[in-house]
């Protein structure tokens, strides 16, 4: 199409681009395309995902904070050159676009910014139904893990509290230029439509991610920051240590440190 250079693998920006387009193709058909009109995808790099996208039934935007990709975007889509924004993900506000409508996010992310992708993610859930991301594989493992298992943590409480987490399938380091020292992991979030957390948001926020900065301890210890009754502590749930509640009992751990506080 256009004779314009590749661009240039950045470093800094977590740049490995995909080059195998059926796992590109598998990646763009993850979407359901069910409850958005709109998709939004993170770090289009040169495209390869987006081509895909392009195809659907579904208006795609890109958000890319790479000028030199941005300008080869422009050169190559053409059709999408008013959807591209030239922006941080982490920083922007993203009603500027949406305003209130539903968009589901894709991407073969950069990993160096991974968590705080989802963590943005889960503040916008009111407006963002699914979520399909390529990460390293252990972050994508650890989103969907349960309790009991070493890498269940504060991601993994967060994102399911809100979101079905499903890990797909594993990509290897050698379909990427230049290729990553590690596997990645295709990962598919569905928000859950008719749930409503029962305890206050940000009370749970902060108690799952107190409770995991010592995960080796009882909650009874790694929660003492929070001033609990002993009347409260005596409860036996904080005999156990975070990694051993699931999501629904953080929530009633939550919902039982909130009446204490009253
Ligand atoms: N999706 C492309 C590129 C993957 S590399 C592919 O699969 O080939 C990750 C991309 O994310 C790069 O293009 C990088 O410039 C972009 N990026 C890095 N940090 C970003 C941020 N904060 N906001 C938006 N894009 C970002």
């Amino acid at each position: 199409m256009s004779n314009q250079n590749q661009v240039r693998a950045k470093k800094h920006l977590g740049q490995h681009f995909l080059r195998d387009e059926n796992i590109a193709k598998k990646i763009a058909d993850t979407l359901t395309l069910q409850g958005y009109k709109d998709v939004l995808e993170i770090g289009p790099g040169m495209g390869i995902l987006t081509k895909y996208l392009l195809k659907k039934d579904i208006k795609t935007h890109v958000i890319e904070i790479d000028t030199e990709s941005v300008e080869y975007l422009k050169n190559n889509y053409l059709n999408l050159s008013d959807r591209i924004y030239e922006k941080d993900f982490l920083k922007y506000d993203l009603t500027e676009v949406f305003k209130e409508q539903p968009f589901a996010i894709i991407g073969n992310f950069p990993y160096n910014i991974s968590s705080q992708i989802v963590f943005k993610t889960l503040e916008m859930r009111h407006q963002i139904p699914e979520f399909s991301g390529m990460f390293q594989k252990e972050v994508a493992q650890r989103i969907c893990s349960k309790e009991g298992s070493k890498i269940y943590g504060i991601l993994s409480v967060l994102t399911q509290a809100f979101y079905d987490a499903e890990y797909l399938f594993t990509v290897p380091p050698s379909v990427f230029n230049p290729p990553p020292k590690v596997d990645s992991g295709v990962l598919l979030l569905k928000r859950k439509e008719s749930f409503t957390l029962p305890c206050d948001e940000a009370l749970f926020f902060k108690v799952v991610k107190t409770g995991f900065q010592q995960r080796r301890k009882t909650l009874r210890n790694s929660l003492k920051t929070l001033n609990l009754s002993d009347n409260l502590k005596a409860n036996t749930i904080f005999g156990q240590r975070p990694e051993q509640l699931s999501v629904s009992q953080f929530i009633e751990l939550t919902s039982l440190i909130e009446n204490d506080q009253n």
